[in-house]
């Protein structure tokens, strides 16, 4: 498969220590929110496939589709123009005569890539596929040469990146002469992460469980959703061995995506004080809340435990006023 060198890999492998001894496990963190600059996060993964391929099939033009502050449509948007080419961005929100406003976060970046930005409602935003699919065609009918990458560039191809992902991580593993992991714990919005890195843990032994929390919707759609993006991989690649066990969990989404709670909130905020690591309200503060629940509860407790840190800190920033009840007061 064709692919793109467009990440700054290997990203680091660290230890957690005293974070992790305050939860009672032996906390490592994958720094996947370190594979670039502005364009960082774990989409730059995936989109080193997915652009290989619009590239060979000569596009001049991708579109893709998000949330207002979504990583994944900032990274699209910041590497369309590292590439030369043009960018669509499908973006939802309720708001769109705020949102339409916004210079923050994630749509502020899009904004300076140069992307075209287009605001839909949710109700438009469920059918993202055909709106998409018709924005295609109406340009090819002008001579355009489009790619379309879907949500979170969770298909079968961007997957691949999160296969290569664990190949790395055992490399690490490897150079150091360290053990295999109990559980790798990620976010999961789009699927193609989790999906990747099942089929990845399985293929390099690289954790005996992945756990992965939902960050929205529930764990009959991303059972479904996940198991369809392993399908699309393993049939690009036969090689490609059947999953790890798999826990999707969706205990620890939230009131709605990308609105928390403020216990969630302090968890996020004591931990990035006790770890020097940033996580954000959307994805890896609820997956880390997630975490930090089970080994208090002792259900994980002594495990040796991989964060997937996938990246966020964008959509921190487009929170600041959410986030002020989380810091100490006086
Ligand atoms: C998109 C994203 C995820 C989830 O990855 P999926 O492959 O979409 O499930 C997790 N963390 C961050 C910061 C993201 O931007």
């Amino acid at each position: 498969m064709k692919r793109l060198a467009l990440a700054h890999l290997p990203t680091p492998l660290v230890r957690a220590e005293r974070l992790g001894a305050e939860l009672g496990i032996d906390l490592y963190v994958k720094r996947d929110d370190a594979t670039g600059g502005a364009e960082a996060g774990n989409k730059i993964r995936k989109l080193e496939f997915l652009f290989a391929e619009a590239l060979a099939r000569g596009a001049d033009t991708v579109i893709t589709c998000g949330g207002i502050q979504s990583n994944h449509a900032r990274a699209t948007a910041l590497t369309a123009a590292a590439l030369g080419l043009r960018c669509v961005l499908f973006l939802r929100t309720l708001d769109a005569a705020a949102d339409g406003a916004r210079m923050d976060g994630n749509v502020l970046l899009d904004r300076l890539a140069g992307a075209e930005i287009q605001l839909i409602t949710p109700a438009e935003y469920r059918d993202r596929a055909r709106v998409m699919r018709e924005e295609a065609e109406r340009r090819r009918g002008l001579g355009s040469n489009v790619y379309v990458i879907p949500e979170g560039g969770s298909n079968g191809l961007g997957s691949l990146g999160y296969v290569e992902a664990m190949r790395e991580v055992r490399e690490q593993l490897d150079g150091r002469g360290e053990k295999t992991f109990d559980r790798v714990v990620l976010a999961c919005g789009s699927g193609g992460t989790a999906a990747g890195v099942a089929i990845g843990a399985a293929k390099y032994g690289v954790a005996r469980v992945v756990h992965a929390f939902a960050v929205c919707d529930d764990e009959a759609y991303f059972r479904a959703t996940i198991a369809r993006i392993v399908d699309e991989a393993r049939a690009l690649d036969p090689s490609l061995p059947a999953p790890k066990e798999l826990v999707v969990d969706d205990s620890a989404k939230g009131p709605a995506y990308a609105v928390s709670t403020p216990e969630q909130r302090r968890a996020m905020a004591l931990a990035t004080r006790s770890s020097g690591l940033v996580f954000d309200p959307v994805y890896t503060g609820k997956a880390f809340f997630g975490a930090s629940r089970l080994a208090r509860s002792g259900v994980i407790r002594g495990e040796r435990v991989l964060f997937l840190h996938t990246g966020g800190l964008p959509g921190l920033l487009a929170q600041g006023e959410e986030l002020r009840d989380c810091l100490p007061v006086g």
